[in-house]
């Protein structure tokens, strides 16, 4: 994923994905750890559109219609 230095700079940086994973799980919105090319450390992005999803937001999803889906996949 590209990034801009300037969002670079004005992002907080982790020093493992765990760690951003971490703080993503408690946000009240998604959010998706990646790796920034420029400085190689995590930082968060909201933008989880046509991404990965997290592995906790995807049991957040599947959980939420699990009453109506008997059949959610693994
Ligand atoms: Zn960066």
């Amino acid at each position: 994923m590209r990034t801009r230095p300037g969002i670079c700079q004005r992002k907080k940086r982790f020093a493992n994905e765990e760690e951003a994973l971490r703080v993503a799980e408690r946000a009240p919105f998604p959010l998706r750890p990646y790796r920034c090319e420029l400085c190689g450390d995590f930082h968060l992005t909201g933008r989880t559109k046509r991404m990965k999803l997290p592995a906790f937001e995807i049991v957040r999803r599947r959980d939420a219609t699990a009453a109506r889906r008997e059949d959610a996949e693994t």
